[in-house]
């Protein structure tokens, strides 16, 4: 087993910037990511879409964001390893963590900080006949490329802020998108329904329940919806189906510790500290027990430098907290 000072777990923003500041407080660390690629949510589930409240970025692409966060997040050479799922921590006499990743123990560190978001992503899916024949010919749970979409009638099942966003980006380059909700009310906010509504490519059916995809074994090629209270079935015609029904959230690596949640969420203190000494958590899965968690990109920033900055103290009682500014260093 290698053993390093701190293993962070997850390298979606905040693990990749919490990456960034341990190598600036000279922390030896090693960043695992369980999928193929770093960003988490912003890579996974809105890389084209356009970010308007970063600090110092008035507009960006989500995926040209996590391009510069992984850049800076190289700056001091600290590993980031992706297809590295941390299936479990345990937490040995002697007060160090034993990290095990992909079902096998990998590192041994003194302090861990967990930055795993909603978790692993497992996208909710229909489960109708023909939906997992057509998954990659067809069938989509999120949108990472628009082009993939181009001159086809695509049909979004989802009610929901995803849904509508999908909507909006596919919508310049398909022929048609009909979006398909099994309630007659919709949850999007208001404003993009209504910016949905304006468009003149963009049909929207309340009411109905997908119930089965179709096609020619290669690609897909319609689904059957049916009214809800009617029964009434009809096809609509679809070279692309977007499912936008939600992901299941799957943070299941830490079984083997007794760590204080509360919901989803990992409860922590103003330090970004758990219950457990030396293990942190910051980010979308951190709470310090504000009434409602705000999951935005910068706050997650700063917790993680706080975070940081707390593990640097742990890990060397006698370094201060506050590492200084970073415009003394001459990099
Ligand atoms: C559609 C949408 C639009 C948004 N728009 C904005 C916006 O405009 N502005 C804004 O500030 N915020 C926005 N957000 C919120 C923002 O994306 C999140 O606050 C941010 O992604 C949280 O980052 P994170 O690193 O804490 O978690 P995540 O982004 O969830 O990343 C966590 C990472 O940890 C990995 N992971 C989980 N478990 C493990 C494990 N056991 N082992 C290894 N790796 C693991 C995951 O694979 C993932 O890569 C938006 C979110 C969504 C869904």
């Amino acid at each position: 087993m290698e053993e390093v000072e701190l293993v962070i777990v997850g390298a979606g923003p905040t693990g990749l910037f919490a990456t960034f500041c341990a190598g600036l407080r000279m922390i030896k660390s090693v960043t695992l990511e369980a999928t193929g690629k770093y960003g988490g949510q912003m890579s996974e589930l809105y890389p084209q879409k356009i970010v308007y409240d970063m600090q110092a970025i008035p507009k960006m692409r989500a995926a040209d964001i996590v391009e510069r966060l992984y850049q800076q997040s190289q700056m001091f050479k600290n590993r980031v390893e992706s297809d590295s799922d941390v299936t479990d921590i345990i937490l040995g006499r002697d007060k160090r963590f034993v990290i095990e990743v992909n079902n096998k123990q990998k590192y041994v560190s003194r302090a861990v900080l967990i930055c795993a978001g909603i978790g692993k992503f497992v996208p909710n899916r229909l489960n109708i006949p023909g939906e997992s024949d057509y998954e990659n010919k067809g069938v989509f749970y999120t949108v990472k490329n628009v082009g993939d979409f181009s001159d086809k009638d695509v049909v979004i099942m989802g009610g929901g802020d995803s849904a509508f966003d999908y909507a909006m980006q596919i919508e310049p380059v398909a022929r048609s998108v009909t979006i398909v909700h099994h309630n007659n009310f919709l949850k999007a906010a208001e404003k993009t329904v209504e910016q949905a509504r304006s468009k003149r490519k963009i049909n929207i059916v309340l009411n109905h329940d997908a119930k089965e995809i179709v096609g020619d074994g290669r690609a897909v090629s319609r689904i059957t919806i049916a009214d809800n209270a009617t029964g009434i079935k009809k096809n609509l015609d679809a070279g692309a189906i977007v499912v936008a029904i939600g992901h299941q959230a799957k943070p299941d690596a830490f079984k083997s510790l007794s760590l204080e949640t509360e919901g989803r969420y990992i409860k922590v203190d103003s330090s970004y500290k758990t219950n457990i000494d030396g293990m942190y958590a910051a980010g979308d899965i951190a709470n310090i027990g504000s009434e409602q968690k705000m999951a935005l990109l910068s706050l997650g920033g700063g917790e993680a430098y706080t975070a940081i900055n707390n593990i640097k103290k742990y890990l060397s009682p006698t370094a201060s907290l506050f590492g200084g500014h970073s415009t003394s260093l001459n990099l």
